[in-house]
């Protein structure tokens, strides 16, 4: 286990905020999906992320894990620790991983 990894409950350890996979599938509510990269995780949704269009644009809202993942993480790192890297992890994903161009859609087709 590497430096700065936290774990899902499923035993998968990120890493990074690059493992996580991210699904927009919840369209109308404008939220982002933060998956376990473990496919077979029992979990899967570890957390989410909200945004609001402005002007036709994605404006970032709140990004937040879930209870069942940060508390794992708390259990296994203490709670200083877990919250500092979900954190950390949390803002990487919002300001690096995510494409928010892709969000921006033709209103219509
Ligand atoms: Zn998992």
């Amino acid at each position: 286990m590497s430096e700065g990894a936290v774990q899902c409950p499923c035993g998968r350890y990120i890493a990074n905020a690059s493992e996580y996979k991210m699904i927009f599938l919840k369209k109308e509510l404008n939220e982002i999906d933060i998956l376990c990269p473990n496919d077979n995780c029992y979990l899967r949704e570890l957390g989410y992320i909200r945004f609001e269009m402005k002007e036709g644009k994605p404006v970032f809202k709140e990004a937040t894990f879930y209870p069942p993942f940060v508390t794992w993480n708390v259990s296994q790192l203490g709670k200083e620790n877990a919250n500092k890297h979900l954190k950390d992890m949390l803002r990487e994903i919002v300001t690096k991983h995510i494409t928010w161009d892709l969000l921006v859609k033709p209103e219509t087709k």
